[in-house]
């Protein structure tokens, strides 16, 4: 009997807090679609053999999730341009036997604040980014992207701030996380640091945030917990917030239509469903 199920998954180690599967097998549900979406505890000598059956057919794709964005690539017959500008895929598909990476954080990080402040782009002069790690290379991309004029980024190592600036280059510069001026008229704050992860009582103070552009948004990729202590200060002084659940849905969206075939919408529902697994699992 030919098998008809349309397979993909999550790989990575650890991969039992991912979120991904939630996410995918609801929209399975949503667009009654025979398909598959399973997390793989896949160790980095496990993944040759991983791509290989994947070539042969057995799947449509993958996400990729820590420890393996970086170095699934060389096992990759493509790169698209925003993965290798970013250096990291979270995204596979098949093309016959070729296999494809793709990076879809850029598009989520950009997608959520056109979903929950929309305009957040139109002045884009300029925007500050805190932190330099793997998120801070898609978000930047995401920045550039929609033509921002200038943007500061500050780490507490300053040397990886100085290598996310240099690495793209103009628009991008390394600022000091204590700078006076460093949320001065800017439209856009974004923290890609862990700095707020898994925070619970959400009073950490956020001096100079009332600097800020009049009209500036003011978002957290951190999702966990849901209303950081950075949105919190930020709703106080008036900014619009958007927090980083919805980056996590809508990256999630463009391997789905690669995979399936569809392409699936985030809806409150889905938003609801996550909450509500976040709420009980942490
Ligand atoms: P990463 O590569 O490990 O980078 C961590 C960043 O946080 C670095 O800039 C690091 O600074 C900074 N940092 C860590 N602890 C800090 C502290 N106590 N004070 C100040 N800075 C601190 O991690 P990542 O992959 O970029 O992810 C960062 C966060 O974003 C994680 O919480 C992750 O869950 C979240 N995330 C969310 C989404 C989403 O879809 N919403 C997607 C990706 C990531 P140093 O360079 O000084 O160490």
């Amino acid at each position: 009997m030919v098998e008809t199920t349309i397979r993909a998954g999550v790989i990575g180690r650890p991969i039992a807090h991912s979120r991904s599967p939630l996410i995918h097998r609801t929209w399975l549900d949503a667009y009654r679609i025979d398909g598959r979406y399973d997390a793989h505890d896949i160790s980095p000598a496990d993944l040759p053999a991983f791509f290989a059956a994947m070539r042969r057919g057995e799947m449509a794709g993958c996400n990729v999730t820590i420890p393996h964005k970086e170095t699934v690539a060389g096992l990759l017959d493509r790169l698209t341009e925003t993965a290798a500008t970013i250096g990291a895929v979270n995204t596979v598909w098949r093309e016959g036997e070729r296999l494809i990476g793709d990076n879809t954080d850029a598009y989520g990080f950009a997608a959520n604040l056109d979903e929950y402040a929309p305009g957040w782009d139109r002045r884009a002069e300029r925007a500050v980014v805190l932190g330099a790690g793997g998120a801070a290379l898609a978000i930047v991309h995401a920045l550039i992207g929609r033509g921002f004029g200038a943007i500061d980024i500050a780490n507490r190592t300053p040397e990886r701030a100085a290598m996310l600036a240099d690495r793209f280059g103009k628009p991008c510069r390394a600022v000091a996380l204590d700078d006076p001026d460093l949320y001065r008229n800017a439209d856009l704050l974004v923290n890609t640091t862990s700095l707020t992860m898994g925070e619970t009582d959400g009073d950490r103070q956020w001096p100079g945030l009332e600097q800020l552009a009049d009209d500036a948004a003011v978002t957290d990729i951190v999702y966990t917990p849901l209303k950081t202590s950075l949105l919190s200060a930020a709703e106080r002084h008036g900014f619009r917030t958007v927090d980083g659940l919805g980056m996590l849905l809508h990256q999630a969206v463009p391997g789905f239509e690669r995979w399936f075939g569809v392409r699936p919408a985030v809806t409150q529902v889905l938003r609801a469903k996550i909450v509500a697994d976040l709420d009980s699992h942490g």
